[in-house]
């Protein structure tokens, strides 16, 4: 069985623009074990792309094109495929509501020239597009199938995984499946993770582990195949295993989890309620807590103390401590936590204080020095960070943020057992 890929556009050929989907489709296609055979550029004319399609059925039983789906006159794919298939372009109903719907979506009048994207070669089917407006086509001509998908890439890209794949392996041409993970970690640098990550994130390793960073969260994929879903996932199965063992306590979830899933998994495993007295978050940890449904068991509620007044009369710290270390100091995360802690009757007391800049650093206190406090039923501590002056405040309060939740929740975690 030999696939070959048709891209369609006179930019193509004449130099304007390169053709990356035959690329991008021919290593999609390798990856699920099909073999593509050949390659096609051709331009937008009509009787070029009938004899190019001609060929290519002759010669591959899976015929993939790109381009010329548009609404223009240039473009020939619709019209070249039903007179090489030998019949008629007739219109497909489900196609010009889905077009009609997209536009009335962008509240903007459809041009009477769009209803030629609705058009199909008789005994077609359409390939619904979820991002831009010309459908794509699936046929069966003579002992080949074809498959036409846009010209954007994007769309192309979108087209292929959402439609094509899943007809594939329908059709029996795609026997395997592939499968992801995304295991996701905080606390360490990406650098230092990778440094111990290096044999998983080894080329050539099965499965694949890939690393990524987001907003400080680190995370690696893990790409599994099989000839079942179920065959797939138990082929990462060893590799999860093995990245809880070694990178355990940093872990905070998976998929879209991040530290704040990890944090309320962790509330609710202890059944343990949460505090929070925040100084240049000015509430952000609060509402990161409240962004989860259904955690009210566990946040009684939280106190912005923004001015040394308030620290004082809503958290009970002491004015003389203020007076003394300052409002950015290990004293202050102290008191506040301990004080929130007091007045919600709260298992843990969560602080934040810091300097979240632009302006208002001294050498001794520069933008981004933050200390952080969590008291518990045995006592208080506090952790100092340096998120650095050169980061914008965003950055300082949703990294310190971020760090303040990370500690509630690495303190709930159960203990490791004792070793020996
Ligand atoms: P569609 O079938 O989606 O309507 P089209 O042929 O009508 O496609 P064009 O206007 O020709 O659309 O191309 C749209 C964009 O997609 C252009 O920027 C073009 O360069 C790009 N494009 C088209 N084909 C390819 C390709 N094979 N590889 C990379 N980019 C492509
Ligand atoms: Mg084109």
């Amino acid at each position: 069985m030999k696939a070959e890929i048709l891209s369609i556009g006179t930019e193509l050929v004449s130099g304007q623009s390169l053709d990356t989907n035959s690329q991008w489709l021919s290593r999609e296609l390798n990856r699920f074990g099909i073999a593509v055979h050949f390659h096609t550029t051709l331009g937008d004319d009509l009787d070029e792309n009938v004899s190019a399609f001609r060929i290519a059925f002759d010669r591959a039983e899976l015929v993939l094109m790109t381009g010329g789906l548009g609404p223009t006159q240039d473009d020939l794919t619709r019209e070249a495929l039903a007179q090489v298939a030998g019949v008629p372009l007739v219109e497909n109903a489900e196609s010009l509501a889905a077009i009609e719907a997209m536009f009335a979506r962008r509240n903007r009048p459809m041009a009477p020239r769009n209803r030629v994207q609705a058009l199909l070669p008789e005994g077609a089917d359409p390939l619904p597009n979820s991002v831009g407006t010309a459908p794509g086509i699936w046929m069966q001509v003579g002992r080949s199938v074809a498959a036409c998908l846009p010209g954007v890439p994007h769309e192309m890209r979108l087209m292929f995984e959402e439609q094509v794949l899943p007809r594939l392996r329908r059709a029996g041409w795609i026997t395997n499946t592939i499968v992801h993970r995304k295991i996701n970690l905080f606390g360490k640098g990406e650098s230092d993770i990778e440094a111990e990550a290096f044999d998983l994130t080894a080329r050539g390793r099965k499965p694949e582990v890939g690393i990524t960073a987001h907003d400080a969260t680190i995370s690696f994929r893990i790409t599994g195949e099989g000839r079942t879903e179920e065959e797939a996932l138990r082929s990462i199965e060893p590799t999860v295993l093995l990245i809880h063992e070694r990178f355990g306590p940093l872990i905070v979830g998976e998929g879209a989890e991040d530290v704040i899933d990890g944090l309320v998994a962790q509330l609710k495993r202890t059944n343990a309620t949460i505090a929070t007295a925040e100084s240049c978050t000015g509430g952000l940890i609060a509402h990161t807590i409240t962004n989860v449904p259904g955690v009210s068991p566990y946040f009684p509620g939280g106190v912005v103390s923004y001015a040394n007044e308030a620290k004082v009369n809503l958290l009970g710290v002491p004015e003389n401590l203020i007076a003394t270390h300052g409002a950015v100091s290990a004293e202050v995360a102290e008191a506040m936590a301990t004080g929130v802690r007091d007045r919600f009757k709260a298992d843990l007391g969560l602080s934040v204080t810091g300097v979240a800049g632009p302006s208002g650093g001294t050498p001794e206190k520069p933008v981004g020095l933050v200390y952080l406090g969590l008291a518990t039923a045995s006592g208080v501590h506090t952790r100092r960070l340096e998120i650095g002056p050169e980061q914008p405040r965003h950055v300082i309060q949703s990294r310190s943020a971020k760090q303040a939740l990370n500690w509630a929740r690495v303190a709930l975690m159960p203990l490791p057992d004792a070793p020996g």
